[in-house]
């Protein structure tokens, strides 16, 4: 028989497992505290548990934080890491610095499938292709992985915590996966797991609209970030796949929905890619289009990308786009890249760093 994987269940669900082993529900806690306080990946690492409850939780349940296999770290301090999941598949997580806070806090760019079926067409996840849906453990997994990775490779002090914020913006569409993310974004807040409150947790999409509404629905305080990229269905569907499926009409009109139902301010994210999207009417069109609702547009110059032919635009250009959208009163952030060097950046994660030399790396980066 399959044992229970504990990592990405409730306190309450941890419980009910302890109840049927027999065991008192405080076992649960413990277990809770060690998994998300601690990090720890195996029951032998609990100290407080009795030797033989070790070894009788090991045999009935399992515990699998995902395997740190490699890490890379980026000039500016980004690190990217490539985990392996129980069924031997991989996936990238990325921990971003911030550097307000000295380099000693992250935000955490985590994945929410292997690949991704929405392939769009400048991203190097999307061309992989999918393979599966991640569990809520494996999501919540990296989050306790990368944790005490960064806690390890910084020798600090057990107790002070790294990551601060969650973005789903690593390889997936978080929201064809809604079930298992808002599971894992339960735990990442729950003070007696993660604790990363809801507000410092960004979900980014594609422009699956059920999903924005479902997202709507679960009266969630995360923030909201859209993939838009185009302002015309025409070079759109030409990207994006999905937009044939859900145009840009019934997208705006959904995201205005959301706005009014949530309160919530909403990320417009806008790639710049050269000689498709970047013209002066581009970014007329794209003000109009944004200046009705509460939103923030972030601006990303493509991250180019081996084998894919586009292509960030020059400088020019971008500050053009930049220039326009302020004129006409739009809020603009131009998004600082962060681990390009490393292929760490937005939509350069495949999953699959260089099986070269492998072997000799995890030796030293996971400690096990
Ligand atoms: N699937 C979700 C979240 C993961 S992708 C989504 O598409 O929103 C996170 C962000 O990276 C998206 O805005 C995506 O369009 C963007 N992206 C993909 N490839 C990129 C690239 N090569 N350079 C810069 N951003 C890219
Ligand atoms: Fe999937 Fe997002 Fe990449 Fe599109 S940009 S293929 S939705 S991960």
């Amino acid at each position: 028989m399959e044992k229970t994987e504990l990592l990405g269940l409730s306190l309450e669900e941890v419980e009910q497992v302890m109840a049927a082993l027999g065991l008192p529900r405080f076992r649960a806690r413990q277990i809770y505290h060690w998994l998300y306080k601690h990090q720890v990946h195996s029951f032998y690492q609990m100290n407080n548990l009795p030797k033989e409850l070790r070894h009788f939780l090991d045999k009935k349940v399992a515990l699998t934080v995902p395997r740190v296999m490699k890490a890379r770290v980026s000039r500016d301090g980004t690190r990217k890491f490539l985990l392996e999941l129980a069924d031997k598949k991989r996936i990238e997580t990325v921990a971003i610095p911030q550097f307000r806070t000295d380099g000693k806090k992250f935000t955490i760019c985590v994945s929410s499938q292997v690949g991704c079926p929405v392939g769009c067409r400048f991203c190097a996840t999307g061309q992989s292709g999918f393979e599966r849906d991640l569990t809520a453990g494996e999501i919540v997994g990296q989050v306790v992985a990368v944790e005490r990775e960064l806690k390890q490779r910084e020798k600090q002090n057990l107790g002070e915590r790294y990551l601060t914020n969650v973005v789903f913006m690593g390889m997936g569409e978080p929201l064809l996966n809604l079930d298992a993310v808002l599971k894992a974004i339960s735990i990442i807040n729950d003070d007696r797991a993660i604790g990363i409150g809801q507000r410092h947790v960004t979900i980014s999409t594609a422009g699956f609209i059920p999903g924005i509404r479902q997202l709507a629905e679960s009266g969630l305080q995360v923030t909201l970030a859209i993939s838009l990229h185009a302002t015309t269905d025409e070079v759109r569907n030409r990207i994006i796949p999905m937009n044939r499926r859900y145009p840009l009409e019934s997208l705006m009109e959904s995201i205005s929905s959301y706005i009014e139902k949530t309160g919530r301010r909403v990320t417009l994210e806008y790639l710049l890619l050269d000689g498709v999207n970047s013209s002066a009417q581009d970014a007329e069109r794209l003000a109009k289009m944004v200046r009705p609702l509460l939103a923030n547009i972030n601006l990303i110059p493509y991250n180019e990308t081996d084998r894919l032919h586009y292509r960030r635009p020059d400088q020019y250009t971008i500050n053009r786009f930049v220039a326009c959208l302020t004129r006409e009163g739009v809020n603009v952030t131009l998004r600082e890249e962060m681990g390009s060097d490393i292929e760490a950046a937005c939509g350069q994660l495949k999953g699959r760093m260089a099986a070269a030399g492998r072997k000799q790396e995890i030796g030293s980066v996971d400690s096990k």
